[in-house]
């Protein structure tokens, strides 16, 4: 059973529901690393300030300020002094935890979620997961090519929302993707009792777009205490804790295998 956790907004409690998650297969999260290997991103301009004439032609018409990778510049350039390049982004990671293994990446500082880095961490761990019953994954927020690397291949994607109009139109774009490729949608609402109005608008919204709610959290303080004090939400008695194993038994039981 592969399940990706997903949702178009950052902050929408994806982590805190997949290591709780985690948790209840039951697991130790604590990694012990076993390997790592580079990352590069996307080739972008590398000038050498050794050839450039500082003619500025790259720069003409404004463009950005940091390299978006059209490589427009090794056209534009007199001096042939420009050369596009793949940086080093960071460390695809192999780590192990008591469950098995754990696919995780580390990124340089300024570079952010590729689908191409997606779709690396996630081959590791289709590979490394061996004949493992449950595959989780930490998506990361968006619906373009992150979310797509993230669910090609699996076979449910959890979407965590929240009772707001913004989280209701994520929900519906996440849903819209995923279901372009063949991925069942379940949702979870989050903090479900902050706004009871969009509760309810995202509830019908979900009977009419046929995605089945598998849960709904409470706001509860103690989610707050378990990420301050790093540690899953399930290890307290606590109203979110209980409404993640009610989320875990039912998505089983959509999946028949509960
Ligand atoms: S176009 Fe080439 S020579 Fe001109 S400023 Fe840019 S890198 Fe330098």
């Amino acid at each position: 059973m592969r399940i990706a956790v997903a949702s178009r907004k950052g902050g929408t409690g994806k982590t805190v529901v997949t290591v709780a998650l985690a948790t209840l297969i039951p697991c130790s999260l604590q990694p012990e690393a076993v390997s790592q290997r580079p990352c590069y991103g996307m080739p972008c301009a590398e000038i050498n300030p050794d050839l450039c004439i500082e003619c500025l032609s790259c720069v003409d018409g404004g463009g950005p300020v940091r390299c978006e990778g059209w490589a427009v510049c090794t056209v534009v350039c007199p001096a042939g002094t420009t050369a596009m390049k793949r940086r080093y982004a960071g460390a695809i990671c192999y780590s192990k935890i008591a469950l098995g293994p754990f696919s995780h990446a580390r990124l340089e500082p300024g570079f952010g979620t590729s689908g191409l880095l997606v779709t690396e961490v996630k081959e590791q761990a289709f590979e490394r997961a061996g004949d493992r019953q449950v595959l989780l994954i930490d998506g990361p927020p968006g619906a373009g090519c992150p979310l797509i690397s993230t669910v090609t291949g699996t076979d449910v994607a959890l979407v965590v929302t929240e009772p707001s109009a913004s989280a209701l139109h994520d929900l519906k774009r996440v849903a819209t993707v995923c279901r372009g490729f063949g991925v069942t949608v379940l949702a979870v609402i989050n903090k479900c009792d902050l706004e009871e109005g969009m509760a309810d608008a995202t509830r019908r919204s979900c009977r009419d777009a046929g995605i089945r709610i598998v849960g709904e959290i409470p706001f509860d303080e103690t989610v707050i205490q378990s990420i301050r004090e790093l540690r899953p939400v399930t290890a307290y008695d606590c109203p979110a804790a209980r409404a993640i194993r009610t989320v875990w038994k039912n998505i089983g039981r959509e999946l028949g295998v509960a």
